[in-house]
């Protein structure tokens, strides 16, 4: 058995993301920021705020402690009345919805598009006519671009406010622009798994509204409240540690050339992958997606738990993003809205190893296997 044969196929790479290069330049800015005791807030902060704001099109970026809080600070400070109702697809990381309810707003379901998992307009058409909402939250699932020019023509006519959940999504391209440009609040999480991660926990808020308030509100929600008058409302602490700004920082210069990689990446999946009978993600997003996840659908949520046992049994790691659709978890059941599609996507998905170290023989190791596992 050759040497790939034998080696296991990691979801993620941390190993080779942070080389001997990375960290030893990480320690040294690490160093001069103990020396110089600015633990919140440094010139990190604001060097990174002005490059990723750049990066994304976007005229200003706010850090924050992370992603969830991005969202709540953008409901809170786009002032939506207690109790109004948001809405959000089926498909997405619990914290969409848990951000919607913890500033005491309630979601409401919006379907997915069977074949991308990506908010649905129809199906938020349809809602609209029930449902008088305030805002919605598309969210940019595994890197994808959410119809936002569609749905935003929607929402001026409706006078509903949009943020973006683009926690998976940096890096990836609306139709006439990076995610981050359009005239909505765009929210970012930097967890470490995200294709920019900190080595802890980051997040921001992107905008390009000219309007100053908003922006004064969103730095004193972020800072318990402060502005330069003082107190002046109830906030919260969500500042950005300088470590987290200065690795972040770091890191940005990478992140174009690691989602060329993944794109590539996905190429390969697409080529190799493409004559099975498996769902996968519409071929527009090839290029426009950051390619956070590699997402394959099923026939059965049984074959999908029997894919990922026979990957893992040859040292092949797979995820289930998201093993249930936001309607089914607990807490979220009693929701109102529309499921179908966001059940079965979530039962049938399937995400294959994605980072961008993958080497052309993992890939092909990987479809090789998938291939098998068809001709059983
Ligand atoms: C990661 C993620 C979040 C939450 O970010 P945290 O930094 O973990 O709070 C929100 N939405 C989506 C879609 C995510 O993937």
């Amino acid at each position: 058995m050759s040497n790939s044969e034998t080696n296991n196929i990691p979801f993620y790479n941390f190993k080779k993301l942070h080389s001997e290069i990375f960290l030893n330049e990480i320690k040294g800015v690490f160093s001069e920021i103990i020396e110089n005791s600015a633990f919140v807030e440094g010139k990190y902060n604001t060097l990174f705020e002005q490059d990723f704001a750049k990066l994304q099109g976007a005229s200003t970026c706010i850090l924050v402690a992370n992603g969830t809080d991005a969202i709540e600070i953008a409901l809170q400070a786009l002032n939506i009345p207690k109790g109004s109702k948001v809405g959000i697809p089926g498909i997405s990381f619990y914290a969409t919805a848990e951000a919607v309810i913890n500033v005491g707003l309630e979601p409401v379901f919006i379907d997915v598009d069977p074949k991308s998992g990506l908010i649905s307009v129809e199906s938020f058409k349809r809602i609209l006519k029930q449902h008088k909402l305030q805002a919605i939250i598309p969210v940019h699932i595994y890197g994808q671009p959410a119809p936002i020019e569609e749905l935003q023509v929607i929402c001026n006519e409706n006078n509903i406010k949009i943020i973006e959940d683009a926690a998976q999504a940096q890096g990836a391209y609306l139709k006439n622009g990076p995610v981050g440009s359009s005239p909505n609040l765009t929210t970012f999480s930097f967890y470490p798994t995200k294709n920019l991660g900190a080595f802890g926990d980051a997040g921001a808020i992107l905008f390009n509204n000219p309007d100053e308030e908003l922006k004064a509100r969103i730095l004193s929600i972020r800072n318990h409240g402060r502005s330069p008058n003082g107190h002046t409302l109830i906030g919260r602490n969500s500042r950005c540690d300088h470590l987290q700004a200065a690795v972040l920082y770091s890191k940005l210069k990478y992140i174009n050339k690691e989602n060329e990689m993944r794109k590539n990446i996905a190429k390969s999946y697409f080529r190799e992958l493409k004559n099975l009978d498996i769902r996968l993600v519409p071929e527009e997003f090839i290029t426009r997606s950051s390619w956070h996840l590699f997402p394959i659908g099923l026939k059965s949520q049984q074959a999908k738990y029997e894919l990922k046992k026979y990957l893992g049994d040859v040292g092949i790691s797979s995820s289930l993003f998201y093993e249930k659709a936001l309607p089914e978890e607990k807490p979220l059941t009693s929701c109102a809205g529309e499921k179908e599609h966001s059940l079965f996507f979530a039962a049938s998905t399937l995400c294959l190893p994605m980072n961008p170290f993958l080497t052309e023989d993992e890939i092909k190791r990987v479809a090789q296997k998938i291939t098998q596992f068809f001709r059983l």
